[in-house]
């Protein structure tokens, strides 16, 4: 008889299904109408009600059947009971099948780390720009992010009635991603995507040092990912602590897994052991190719401003 899927491929498929899960939960909280918006430290750094609930949802679906996997959200919730109606226990067949690479196959439940960043980019989901959020699961073995699920509620939104709404995208380190039509950035060209509501003088002085053609500003980690691997941009650069790692290991394990890099501005790789602090406090350097290039102009003077 064929032996059971691993333990990841079968953590990845229930993630697929409980990301979508969540951007049910994303779509219809903004329909409703009532966002319920908090300010956490301060105007810039807000939870709404989809944050809360959507963060409910995946961390009680996957701990239901992964208990002993440990599982660290972004938002700080009270303990109520999660209803029912939050938990989703399905899973995407598809990537069950798939082979999971030799070094995963032994991992246990409780060698897995989950990092959920429920809603990304809630500030410009408050303002109506909806296709720069996303929801992002991220799974780390030994430190490393080695799968993640961005599922984008609201792709595809302003392409009209026809078009369908949200896509999931994910990846394993040794089997790809999916979900999305990998492209290059224009060749010769520096296109830079960064922050839109976090931006600071050493955000944009950072930028300006590297010459760039254009800049993108974005809403997002999980968005900004994606520009990078559908070509938009060639340079995700926010020279600034904020992102936290729960902002960073999905989009880290797809971009891995495509053959991209991201690390802090200094170079160094992000950790995503439980212990781990949660503030990427050096920033981010991420590029899908080229990240010799970025990373040798990042100016000296934005290194010492940024300590790990
Ligand atoms: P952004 O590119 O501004 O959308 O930021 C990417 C992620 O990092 C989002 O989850 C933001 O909420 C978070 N982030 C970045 N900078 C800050 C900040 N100064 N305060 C709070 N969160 C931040
Ligand atoms: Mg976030
Ligand atoms: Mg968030």
């Amino acid at each position: 008889s064929m032996a059971s899927p691993a333990l990841l491929m079968r953590v990845v498929a229930s993630a697929y299904s409980v990301a979508e899960k969540a951007a049910t939960i994303v779509r219809n909280v903004m329909s409703a109408g009532d966002l319920g918006i908090v300010e956490k430290t301060g105007a810039n750094d807000l939870q709404t009600k989809a944050d809360r609930l959507v963060q409910m949802s995946i961390c009680a679906s996957l701990a239901r059947k992964f208990p002993k996997v440990t599982i660290i959200g972004e938002e700080e919730l009270s303990t109520d009971e999660v209803t029912e109606e939050l938990i989703e226990d399905g899973h995407c067949e598809e990537i069950l099948k798939k082979t999971c690479p030799a070094q995963y196959t032994g991992i246990k439940e409780e060698e897995l780390v989950i990092w959920v960043d429920p809603l990304d980019g809630t500030k410009e989901y408050t303002e109506g720009l909806l296709d720069h959020v996303t929801v992002l699961i991220g799974i780390a073995y030994g430190g490393k992010a080695i799968a993640g699920v961005i599922n984008q509620p609201y792709y595809n939104y302003e392409a009209g009635a026809g078009a369908e709404l949200g896509r999931t995208i994910w990846g394993v380190l040794g089997i790809g991603a999916f979900g999305f039509q990998l492209m290059e950035a224009p060749a010769g060209k520096h296109i830079i995507v960064t922050t839109r509501s976090h931006s600071s003088t050493l955000v944009n002085d950072c930028i300006s040092a590297l010459n760039p053609d254009s800049v993108i500003r974005v809403g997002g980690a999980g968005n900004k990912i994606i520009q990078l691997i559908e070509g938009k941009a060639s340079a995700y650069v926010f020279a600034s602590p904020g992102c936290k790692k729960w902002d960073t290991c999905a989009p880290e394990a797809i971009l891995h897994a495509v053959g991209g890099k991201i690390t802090d501005i200094h170079g160094n790789s992000f950790q995503y052991n439980k212990e781990v602090k949660h503030m990427n406090s050096a920033g981010v350097l991420a590029t899908l190719r080229n990240y010799d290039y970025y990373a040798s102009r990042i100016p000296n003077s934005v290194k010492q401003s940024l300590v790990p």
